[in-house]
């Protein structure tokens, strides 16, 4: 089951991809002491104490149905991955919600960490194909010119940011973006050079997708 909220004419709705394995929270936040965290437990950690990243992308869509499709963030991506064994469910997220790869038309990059870029592209052996593709991805311009220099590149930019150039769907940001009415970008630059949110106005009421401008609900 999946989680949606209004803002205004606009429904939110979280789109799950993995679930981490339980970690202590002091491997994450070394600096954090265990009683700081007291008054967050109960939403911070799992019912065992455990941190648990979770990875995700959130749809943005007019509760009307009318409007563009947007998805801020792809996930960690297909795997299947040695740390929990699973694989990566954001399609079968989407399709929980009748939504197609097809019906997506922006893509929004908060960052070019692994973890928020992981379906952004479908490898066919060597061959990269648009996951999403009647959309246009928006990628902050810092973060394409820093991840793009030899020594900040990753293998995940390699794979997942980087071959959209060439597919003709990359959107470079600068700056605000109208991504619909009352929908932008935001930048929010410092957790990476190009960090941007997506601001949400509409009737009245103001969302923030905050990406890993926080980590932790705490
Ligand atoms: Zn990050």
């Amino acid at each position: 089951m999946s989680t949606s909220f209004r803002i205004g004419d606009y429904l939110i709705t979280v789109v799950d991809d993995h679930i981490g394995a339980a970690r202590d929270a002091a491997t994450v936040f070394p600096d954090v002491v265990p009683i700081e965290w007291d008054p967050y437990r109960e939403i911070a950690f799992n019912s065992e104490g455990g941190y648990q990243s979770q990875w995700r992308g959130h749809l943005v869509r007019r509760a009307d149905g009318t409007g563009p499709v947007i998805l801020v963030d792809t996930g960690m991506g297909p795997g299947p991955y040695e740390h929990t064994g699973r694989k990566g469910e954001l399609l079968d997220s989407l399709a929980a919600l009748n939504v197609s790869p097809a019906d997506i038309d922006a893509v929004v990059t908060t960052h070019c960490h692994g973890d928020h870029i992981g379906w952004n592209i479908t490898w066919d052996g060597e061959t990269p194909h648009a996951t999403f593709p009647s959309a246009a991805y928006h990628v902050a311009a810092n973060d394409l010119e820093h991840y793009s220099k030899p020594e900040n590149s990753n293998a995940a930019f390699g794979r997942n940011v980087a071959p959209l150039q060439g597919l003709g769907v990359l959107r470079p940001v600068r700056g605000e973006v109208e991504l619909a009415p009352g929908v932008k970008t935001l930048p929010t630059n410092g957790h990476t050079p190009g960090h941007q949110c997506v601001k949400i106005e509409s009737g009245g009421q103001v969302g923030v997708i905050t990406g890993d401008l926080f980590h932790n609900v705490a």
